[in-house]
């Protein structure tokens, strides 16, 4: 009997034309090490899933898998962004294997790290977080966005493990659970500790980008953290709750000292203080709709229930 795992590891790619063939053959020469050490099973696989790429991506993707089964692909019919690339691979990866990981194709992540995190799996863990232990590599202007945005991240109450991305390993069986997850706003790295089982961490350092540009420019990290609160959490619409009651109160003492001052008589016509309470509360106001406005925003995507992926093209395992 054969009890080793089968090991799925899912790469998203979006035009990476330029970077896969150097990191291709790392995840190979990884499944390799792995596979001679015993640890996991031959038929692992290395999958790609191309994310509506504009350049030969998914051409390469194909060649690779003609000459070696141990590359498979399957290619949506448009870009639909990391997240979603990332869990239709997972999705289909869950029916054929036994456990997965999930990393990125540009070589940032240390490849050499999926040795510990199997390593953690044979010892019982369900969710293995790959977590940067530095980032001395990145420049301070990533670095800073990069670590405020775990930060706010977590003040408003979307848990999440600090300086983990979507590096980490799961197993089939926790992805059989996830699978009832169905909503179309998603953000992994918020959502797989929702699911529960046992995790844990594996440390490493984090490169540069072998070669390409990163997809991640400061709008659209901000959009993946405003992304990421409201689909994790309510505390938003709880702290314009709470700013409602500071401010009536505020308000209310206002309104006793406006009503003395006209009963003794000291009544003047103060039109800055009026003009600057109704330009804060008028800001605060349009701020907070805003924020409603969002969760409504995503309430209505949600009752769409639109498909999160759709897939065009597989090669011929994943067929
Ligand atoms: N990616 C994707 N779809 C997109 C944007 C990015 O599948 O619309 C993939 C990309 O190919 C890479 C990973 O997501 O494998 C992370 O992207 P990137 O390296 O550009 O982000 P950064 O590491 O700079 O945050
Ligand atoms: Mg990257």
């Amino acid at each position: 009997m054969n009890n080793k795992p089968k090991l799925f590891i899912v790469v998203p790619c979006y035009n990476e034309e330029e970077v896969l063939p150097l990191t291709a053959p790392m995840f190979r020469e990884e499944l390799r090490k792995l596979e001679e050490s015993g640890k996991i099973d031959p038929e692992s696989r290395v999958l790609f899933v191309n994310d509506g790429s504009k350049d030969r991506t998914w051409e390469m993707i194909r060649e690779m898998s003609a000459a070696d089964p141990h590359f498979q692909g399957l290619c949506l019919s448009r870009n639909r962004g990391h997240q979603n690339a990332l869990l239709c691979g997972l999705m289909e990866a869950r029916e054929k294997c036994d456990i997965t990981i999930s990393i990125d194709c540009d070589g940032q992540d240390d490849i050499g790290a999926m040795d510990q995190m199997v390593d953690a799996y044979l010892d019982g863990a369900e969710i293995v977080y790959g977590v940067r232990s530095s980032r001395e590599t990145d420049t301070f202007f990533k670095r800073f966005t990069a670590q405020s945005f775990y930060k706010l991240l977590n003040r408003m109450g979307a848990d999440t493990v600090y300086n983990h991305a979507d590096y980490r390993l799961v197993s089939a069986r926790v992805l059989k659970e996830f699978a009832n997850f169905r909503e179309v706003n998603i953000f992994l790295r918020g959502m797989f500790p929702l699911v529960g089982f046992k995790s844990t961490s594996v440390y490493y350092e984090r490169n540069e980008r072998l070669a390409g540009e990163s997809h991640y420019p400061l709008k659209r990290m901000l959009a993946l953290a405003f992304d990421g609160i409201t689909s994790l959490s309510v505390k938003p619409i709880r702290i314009i709750t709470g700013l409602g009651v500071v401010i009536s109160l505020a308000a209310f003492l206002l309104i006793l000292y406006a009503l003395i001052a006209w009963i003794t008589g000291r009544a003047v016509a103060g039109w800055a203080s009026t003009l600057i309470a109704v330009a804060f509360l008028g800001g605060i106001q349009l701020i907070s709709l805003g924020v409603i406005g969002e969760y409504v925003g995503k309430i209505f995507l949600e009752t769409k229930q639109r498909p999160r992926y759709i897939v065009s093209e597989r090669t011929d395992e994943m067929k």
